[in-house]
């Protein structure tokens, strides 16, 4: 039977220096439980180290979680990438691990990057700098999410940093991405009026929680379909198989 599935499919925890403390994977689940959100994607900054958490911490309860990165490309844009197995999203960690700049973490001045169990416990403090580009460049690393039967979706394209619209000013078309992720500042008939080049792509709403509050108050997507799959959320952008997107 075909129905509507909450989904946020970017969502920041303790591992982003940028996020709250209290974005931990038991208290994440537990929101997204209490707040009727049926799927959550972890997309931490250029790393996966909290997915397993998060992945454990919502077994036996109603809510799925998509292992996920948000990505920053060498051309210092930002894509959400989705998984739908934790191997392959395991090979995506070992290519993210290839092409990361070689710097640490500034704590003081970037905040501190928390590694933590499905218990919300503090399991080791992550080193390296995730708040810098890779250097691995969008069209490649779209047809290597793909290859690994993963999904792009260009982040906050309506924001001006880090925005694949602000920085190339299109969608280069043949690029393997596909969605294009609207943020909380925009509704989807300002986009599109404001950015001609999203008629051509399906278009999502996420959160990009760095707080409970963003996280609860923020967008999210109902995607209509059978299953909590990321095969199914594909065919829902596409409007295949009966399946659809409603923001
Ligand atoms: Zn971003
Ligand atoms: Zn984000």
């Amino acid at each position: 039977m075909i129905r509507c599935f909450v989904a946020d499919l970017h969502v920041h925890s303790v591992l982003s220096p940028c996020a709250a403390v209290e974005m931990t994977p038991r208290n994440i689940v537990w929101h997204a439980a209490e707040h009727g959100v049926d799927i959550i994607a972890v997309t931490d900054h250029n790393a996966g180290d909290n997915v397993r958490a998060v992945l454990e911490a919502a077994k036996g309860t109603p809510v799925t979680v998509l292992p996920g990165m948000e990505v920053e490309t060498k051309e210092e844009i930002h894509v959400v990438a989705l998984f739908d197995k934790m191997r392959s999203f395991q090979e995506w960690e070992k290519v993210v691990e290839d092409h990361r700049s070689g710097r640490l973490n500034d704590a003081d001045k970037f905040g501190a990057q928390f590694v933590v169990d499905a218990e919300d416990n503090l399991v080791r403090v992550k080193e390296e700098m995730l708040l810098a580009a890779l250097t691995l460049g969008l069209e490649e690393l779209c047809d290597r999410v793909e290859a690994l039967g993963g999904l792009c979706i260009a982040s906050h394209v309506d924001r001006p940093a880090y925005s694949i619209l602000y920085k190339l000013g299109f969608i280069p078309s043949g690029l393997k991405l596909a969605a294009a992720e609207i943020s909380p500042l925009i509704k989807k008939e300002d986009a599109l009026r404001r950015f001609p080049a999203l008629a051509k792509i399906p278009i999502v709403a996420s959160s990009d929680a760095h707080t409970m509050d963003d996280f609860i108050g923020g967008p999210k997507t109902c995607f209509h379909m059978e299953q909590a799959t990321l095969p199914e959320i594909r065919q829902a952008l596409y409007s295949e198989n009966r399946r659809e997107v409603v923001l």
